[in-house]
């Protein structure tokens, strides 16, 4: 899960990690008053979930509330990699006299969090990570021990010079923010030294990990509807673990190891999966109901494939849910199922009764699947 800039800004104030003023504004009249309360020069941005904003003109920079309106005007009609720009942030603006970059991921090769930081932060992080690599510093930190000074002094000073000091206290919340709420990624750029030498997080990128989120109702809260697709967020609802791929074929399929298989196949033998859909280890016939109807809800998909490999999933059950959906909604594409494990002769059984057959092999109900399509 995501959260926009000024969510970031919020969570960030409560560590003691340095913002700027910032007010949420939703329209240009609401951009000028946010200038006027703020008073002095401001800088109206794009509140949208993905970054690189500035270069797509989502950052302007504002010297009255005359100036902000425009700005706000201009930005709310973009579109930045193609999310909608609905709302903005206006702060006080504070021109940086230095562009510093500090991140902290999850690296799982080092087995621990990876602190990222670089003299050179700004907009052209990208490129400089790709054509200047040596320029981004990082440090693996160790969960069980946390940052030693040992190894992240000597660093600061290069990095950061006479700020180093300043820089270590915020990258030190910046640490336990990320452990306590369960961060997998977490970016200030620009980290900036304004001009009264204090160093302030003038952006914030917050990313958590998903299966953490049920301990942290706070963070949940503070989700976007945006962040995913109508489908996406409906699968969530029901317990389903899905994503949009957009092709034309339809999957439903139990296991997420299963399913990414079963989309390699589709893809290797020339078809394009519409989803990735994992119904999960139970036996619930209510999952491959709501399986269908998110499926179907998108007009693209042309043919389904249900493939089971039952271990704790019963075929018998999935040939139930399967029964109960035909009777329950109109599925107006071809369905091809392969059911193999648990119960499959059961399974089997049940479907021939209804008229409708499983095959037993993948690779064959791939082929078929991607014909009917
Ligand atoms: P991003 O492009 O989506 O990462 O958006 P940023 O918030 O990082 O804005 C892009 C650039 O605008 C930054 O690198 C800064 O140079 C500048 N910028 C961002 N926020 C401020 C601010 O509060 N004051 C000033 N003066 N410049 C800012
Ligand atoms: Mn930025």
């Amino acid at each position: 899960m995501k959260l926009h800039e000024h969510q970031g800004h919020e969570l960030f104030r409560s560590y003691g990690i340095p913002v700027s003023k910032g007010i949420v504004a939703k329209t240009p009249r609401e951009a000028r008053e946010a200038a006027e309360s703020i008073r002095g020069p401001v800088v109206v941005k794009a509140q949208v979930l993905v970054g690189g904003r500035g270069k797509a003109g989502g950052v302007k920079l504002a010297k009255n509330a005359d100036e902000a309106e425009t700005a706000a005007r201009a930005i709310l009609q973009l579109t930045i990699k193609s999310l909608p720009v609905e709302k903005l942030l206006v702060v006080a603006a504070e021109p940086p006299e230095q562009e510093y970059y500090v991140g902290l991921t999850v690296d799982r090769a080092e087995k621990g969090v990876t602190l990222m930081i670089s003299a050179s932060g700004g907009v052209d992080i990208e490129e400089l990570a790709s054509e200047e690599p040596h320029k981004i510093h990082k440090l693996s930190i160790f969960p069980a021990t946390g940052i030693e000074s040992a190894s992240l002094d000597p660093l600061l000073s290069r990095v950061f010079g006479s700020d180093a000091e300043r820089a270590e206290t915020s990258i030190r919340k910046l640490y336990r923010l990320f452990v306590e709420k369960d961060c997998s990624l977490v970016e200030i750029n620009p980290f900036a030294r304004v001009s009264d030498g204090s160093l302030k997080a003038l952006d914030a990128k917050i990313n958590f990990d998903d299966n953490s989120l049920m301990k942290h109702s706070d963070i949940e809260e503070l989700q976007s509807p945006e962040e995913y697709s109508v489908d996406e967020a409906r699968a969530r609802e029901v317990g389903l673990s899905f994503v949009n791929l957009g092709g034309d074929i339809g999957c439903i399929v139990n296991g997420a190891g299963l399913a990414m298989a079963t989309m390699d196949l589709i893809k290797h033998a020339g078809g394009a999966p519409a989803n990735f859909l994992d119904v999960g280890g139970s036996s619930n016939p209510e999952k491959v109901i709501n399986a269908f109807e998110i499926i179907l809800n998108n007009s693209r998909v042309k043919a389904i494939l249900i493939n089971i490999f039952g271990g704790i999933t019963r075929c018998d059950d999935i040939a139930n849910g399967i029964l109960m959906a035909k009777k329950r909604i109109d599925i107006p594409v071809p369905v091809v199922i392969r059911l193999i494990g648990t119960n499959d002769r059961e399974g089997r059984e049940i479907l021939k009764n209804a008229g409708l057959s499983a095959l037993e092999d993948l690779t064959e109900a791939v082929m078929k699947v991607i014909e009917l399509a």
